[in-house]
C-alpha cells in the first residue's frame, strides 16, 4: 500500500514508537554514541562490513537518529531508495561532484544555474582538472553536442532561477543514457510535491532543504537523494568532508516537511493567482510562470509536473529607480533573497547580484526584474497588496 503525500509528509521515516511514548522525533543532541564493551563494537563492525542497513550510530559526522528519520522521510517523498542530508543545499551539491567526479572527467551543466554552482564548477572544479561547459535548456540537439568521451555528469536544475525555465527530463536521460553519463537535477524550485525527477529515469535529484523541504525560514539544510549503491559513494565523501547537518535542524527539517504537501498546494494556487493578475496589469510588462500558457516551457511544465511553484518572476514597466520603488511599497512580503517559506519574500534581482550593470546584463539580470517568493498569504491580500504598491508607482 502506497500513501499519498501528505500522509507519507507526516508519517514516513519516522519511528511509530519513539522513546519515552513521545509522538515526536527527539533531538539526539550527541556528538558521538557510546559501546557497552567490546563484544558491541565487533557486532558494530561486522554489521558495517555487511552494509546492514540497520546498522547502529556511531559518530555525529556519520550519522545521526534525528537526521536519519528526515533522511527516510525525503527518500520516500522524493521516490527514491535513499536520502542524505548535508549542513546545506551548496554542501549538497560540492560534496556530490566531489565524490562522483574525479580529475579528467568533463561536466556538463545548464547555464541557468543557481550562481554559486556554476562558481564551484568554474573555479573550484577547473583547478582539479575537471572541466565544465554551460549548455543553455534549448532543447537536446545542443546537449547532445556538448558531450565529450570524457563527460561524466550532467547536473541541470528545473525550474531554473530567476526565469522559471523547466527542462524537458525525459530528453535529458534520452541524451545521457547510452553514453553512461550520471544525470543530477537540483529540483529546489519544483519540492516533490511537484516533480520527481527519479520517476523520469534521472539517477540523483538534489535540494536545497534550506527553502520548500524546511519551509520556515529557519534553517539551512541540503540533501541529495538516489540508488543505496550511489548514495554509498556520497555518505563516504560526507563523512570524510565533515558536510553532515545537525541534530536540532533535522529536527526542525522533520518539523516543516509534515506540512511540505499542505503548504506546497499553498504555494502553488498562490503562484498561479499572482501571475494570472500580473499577467493582465498594464503597469507590467511581462510575467514568468511556468503554469501561464505564455511561458516557453508550459507544456513541458504540464507534462512534468504536477504544480508550477510558488516563485513568479516579472518585469515591471520601468527602469531600476522605479522597480525599487514598487518593491519599497509592497506591505506583506519580506524584502530578501530566498524562496519557500511561509512568509512571502521579494528581490530585485539586479539590486543583490552586483552593482555592476554590465556585469548583470552578461548574466541576464534585467533592472526591472522582480522575483516574488509567494509564502502561504492568502492570494486575494497578496493580489491587493500588489494592487495598490503597482498603482503607487
Ligand atoms: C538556495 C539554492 C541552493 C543553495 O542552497 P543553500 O541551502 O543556500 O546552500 C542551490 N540551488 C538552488 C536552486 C537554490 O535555490
Amino acid at each position: 500500500m502506497t500513501n499519498h503525500f501528505s500522509t507519507q509528509a507526516v508519517h514516513a521515516g519516522e519511528e511509530k514508537r519513539k522513546p519515552y511514548g513521545a509522538i515526536t522525533t527527539p533531538i539526539v543532541q550527541t556528538s558521538t554514541f557510546t559501546f557497552e564493551n567490546t563484544a558491541e563494537i565487533l557486532d558494530f563492525m561486522h554489521r558495517k562490513a555487511a552494509s546492514d542497513p540497520q546498522v547502529r550510530d556511531e559518530y555525529g559526522r556519520y550519522s545521526n537518529p534525528t537526521q536519519s528519520a528526515a533522511e527516510r522521510k525525503i527518500a520516500t517523498l522524493e521516490h527514491g531508495e535513499r536520502a542524505l542530508l548535508f549542513a546545506s543545499g551548496m554542501c549538497a551539491i560540492t560534496t556530490t561532484m566531489l565524490a562522483l567526479l574525479s580529475s579528467g572527467d568533463h561536466l556538463l551543466m545548464v547555464s541557468d544555474s543557481y550562481h554559486r554552482t556554476r562558481q564551484f564548477a568554474l573555479t573550484f572544479l577547473s583547478r582539479w582538472g575537471i572541466e565544465t561547459t554551460l549548455v543553455p535548456i534549448d532543447g537536446p540537439a545542443a546537449l547532445a553536442a556538448a558531450i565529450r568521451p570524457t563527460t561524466r555528469l550532467i547536473l541541470a536544475e528545473t525550474p531554473t532561477n530567476p526565469y522559471l525555465r523547466v527542462m524537458d527530463l525525459s530528453w535529458l536521460v534520452d541524451v545521457a543514457r547510452p553514453h553512461d553519463i550520471t544525470t543530477v537535477i537540483d529540483s529546489t524550485f519544483a519540492s516533490p510535491i511537484n516533480m520527481r525527477p527519479l520517476e523520469h529515469g534521472i539517477d540523483l535529484v538534489i535540494h536545497s532543504a534550506t527553502k520548500y523541504l524546511g519551509g520556515h525560514n529557519d534553517l539551512l539544510a541540503g540533501t541529495v537523494i538516489g540508488s543505496s549503491e550511489t548514495m554509498a559513494h556520497i555518505k563516504e565523501a560526507r563523512g570524510v568532508m565533515g558536510g553532515i547537518g545537525n541534530p536540532h535542524d533535522a529536527y526542525l527539517l522533520l518539523r516543516g516537511l509534515k506540512t511540505l504537501d499542505v503548504r506546497v498546494r499553498r504555494q502553488n494556487e498562490n503562484g498561479q493567482r499572482v501571475a494570472q493578475f500580473l499577467e493582465g496589469h498594464p503597469a507590467i510588462r511581462r510575467v514568468y510562470y511556468p503554469g501561464l500558457p505564455s511561458h516557453p516551457d508550459h507544456d513541458v511544465a504540464r507534462r512534468q509536473m504536477s504544480g508550477f511553484g510558488g516563485v513568479v518572476s516579472f518585469e515591471i514597466e520601468g527602469d531600476m529607480d522605479k522597480t525599487g520603488r514598487f518593491i519599497d511599497l509592497l506591505r506583506l512580503p519580506y524584502i530578501g533573497p530566498t524562496l519557500g517559506g511561509v512568509e512571502s519574500i521579494i528581490e530585485q534581482p539586479a539590486s543583490l547580484f552586483s552593482l555592476d550593470r554590465a556585469e548583470r546584463q552578461a548574466a541576464g539580470i534585467t533592472d526591472n526584474l522582480v522575483r516574488y517568493a509567494l509564502g502561504i498569504e492568502d492570494a486575494d491580500d497578496l493580489i491587493a497588496d500588489l494592487d495598490q504598491a503597482l498603482a503607487g508607482i
